[in-house]
């Protein structure tokens, strides 16, 4: 492995941990976040923060056209996010094209600071119906950026086949369960760490967390 990796960042417990996780295998660690115009702030302050205390270089892209040409409960503020999971689509959380644009960007920065490791939070074990979180994508865009730079990319799924329970688990080996658990945000309402509790996002994450700590 080489020895500089570029994480994608939000803020969130999946990318917080990979993050972490990044610390511990490449010698050499930045961070990209993007500001896609989320209802919910706090996110950017939580990834701002965590940067911070993880001692990692962060740097903030705005990527202004989500809203502007899709419409879904993250970035309309008119659309209320759905409390249970559609059977026959996508829930309304889904930012149509956004790992494939983010992950775009991440490696055209990455080149220019001659770093070819890139590390995502994606995964598919607790596959929420995202189409761009699944492996198949993954590989097919790595394959796509190394044609499109001419430069071998390496992007590193860590949790691509972990459970919320495993993310928690290996957040714990990381030694960053208490962060991760106070300081990210994932709630589709914004709020910080155990978040509101009820909507779909923070529903996953207690039941991965108790299950977790009920047999640790
Ligand atoms: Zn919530």
């Amino acid at each position: 492995m080489d020895k500089k990796a570029l994480v994608v960042f939000s803020g969130g417990q999946d990318s917080t941990t990979c993050l972490f996780w990044a610390k511990q295998q490449f010698d050499e660690v930045k961070a990209i976040g993007f500001d896609y115009g989320q209802r919910h702030r706090s996110e950017l302050e939580a990834a701002r923060n965590i940067a911070e205390l993880a001692d990692v270089p962060y740097k903030l892209i705005e990527v202004d056209i989500f809203r502007k040409i899709t419409h879904n409960a993250l970035t309309s503020s008119d659309m209320e996010v759905e409390e249970q999971k559609p059977d026959n689509r996508p829930p309304n959380t889904l930012v149509e094209g956004r790992n494939m644009i983010f992950l775009t960007y991440a490696a055209i920065y990455a080149k220019s600071l001659g770093i070819r490791s890139l590390v995502t939070g994606v995964g598919q074990a607790d596959y929420s119906g995202y189409p761009d979180c699944r492996n198949e994508f993954i590989r097919s865009l790595n394959q796509t950026l190394n044609l499109s730079m001419d430069y071998e990319y390496t992007i590193h799924t860590p949790l691509m086949w972990k459970s919320k329970r495993d993310i928690w688990e290996l957040s714990d080996q990381l030694g960053v369960l208490d962060l991760v658990r106070t300081q990210t945000v994932t709630c589709y309402n914004g709020i910080p760490g155990d978040g509101c509790g009820h909507c779909p996002s923070c529903q996953l994450r207690r039941k991965g967390l108790e299950s977790y700590l009920a047999n640790k």
